[in-house]
């Protein structure tokens, strides 16, 4: 995905006075190499939702591209689009709302096969192909013919990967797949996830705003805040040597398992108070909320790059500096 911005207009009378559209992805740089796993983290409103929905075509960005296997998709006609949809799949948080109540497993598994005729099995074998789908994702032949409300939530989600898997699709986009699941159930269905990436070749594009789960699959991982991507790195990077404050605020706000492995990083207090979201910046994005705020940040748009030879990139003017300062001295009382 190259330089993708997707905007919403703004329909109220009086709003359009101070502004005409509202941006939720903001000139976003996204590379996911097959066979990866990218999670993408932020905060309830911060784009990743509307990126991945223009990934897979649900909303128009106004500007970017997305090469997908040698094909510009953000250039294709909806029906071309059509055509390739199958490569990209998606699952929801709430299988309960994605899923038909009123058509069966079966039903619900074998949908896209009606339209997508060339991957659809033999006439006569698609109740035997849909059971091996079940069977992969640990439901059995005796759910074939069951409705979405029969099913725990955890069976749910697995029936809406069974869906995707019909597709034999190449991405699949997981949108909080488990955030909406028990602890228990949450492991389940990511371990799942993970068999089946091996077994069927798949790249995920896996988006949580929780951390933990994040840790658990990725490969690489990417932040975003206010719609832009602040900081991206491998899942090592980020999570044992943040960059950027706003991914440090993150981490300091999970529970450590390891201590020994953080000792040599400081916990920011997350701030999340009023004064701060009710003032806007010119320049970062997240200055209202950063203790270590300058004049540069209030003006200039800090740009996501790599420092030195690490492959970590991050858009923070202190990364400018070596070592950062954040990374050096106490952190202010915010
Ligand atoms: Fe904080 Fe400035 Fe970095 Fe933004 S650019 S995160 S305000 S230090
Ligand atoms: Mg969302």
């Amino acid at each position: 995905v190259r330089g993708m911005r997707t905007e919403f207009p703004v329909r109220s009378t009086w709003l359009q006075r101070l502004i005409s559209s509202l941006v939720a992805v903001n000139n976003v740089d996204l590379d996911i190499l097959p066979g990866q796993t990218v999670g993408l983290v932020g905060e309830s409103g911060s784009g990743k939702s509307t990126l991945a929905r223009s990934i897979i075509g649900l909303e128009d960005p106004a500007a970017g591209t997305i090469s997908f296997d040698g094909q510009d998709l953000a250039a294709l006609t909806r029906s071309q689009r059509r055509a390739t949809s199958r490569d990209i799949q998606m699952i929801f948080q709430d299988p309960g709302s994605s899923l038909n109540p009123r058509r069966t497993a079966y039903q619900i598994i074998s949908e896209g096969w009606r339209i997508h005729r060339d991957i659809a099995p033999a006439k006569g074998t698609w109740r035997d192909e849909v059971t091996e789908l079940l069977e992969r994702v640990g439901l059995s032949t005796a759910h074939l013919d069951r409705y979405p409300h029969q099913f725990s939530g955890g069976q749910r989600q697995r029936i809406s990967i069974a869906r995707a898997l019909s597709m034999r699709p190449k991405l699949i986009i997981c949108d909080e797949p488990v955030s909406a699941l028990d602890v228990s159930v949450q492991a389940q269905v990511l371990n799942l996830l993970a068999q089946l990436q091996t077994k069927f070749d798949l790249t995920y594009l896996f988006i949580s705003h929780d951390l933990s789960v994040v840790r658990h699959i990725s490969d690489r991982v990417v932040v975003m805040y206010k719609g832009r991507i602040i900081e991206a790195g491998s899942r090592d990077q980020i999570f044992d040597t943040p960059r950027h404050p706003y991914t440090q605020m993150l981490l300091s706000s999970i529970p450590v398992v390891r201590p020994w492995r953080h000792s040599g990083t400081r916990r920011i207090p997350v701030r999340n108070d009023a004064d701060a979201s009710d003032t806007t910046s010119a320049g970062c994005a997240f200055a209202p909320r950063c203790p270590w705020a300058f004049d540069r940040c209030w003006n200039d748009v800090p740009e996501l790059q790599q420092r030195n030879t690490s492959t970590q990139q991050a858009a923070c003017h202190l990364s400018d500096t070596q070592p950062a300062p954040h990374q050096a001295s106490e952190a202010p009382q915010p």
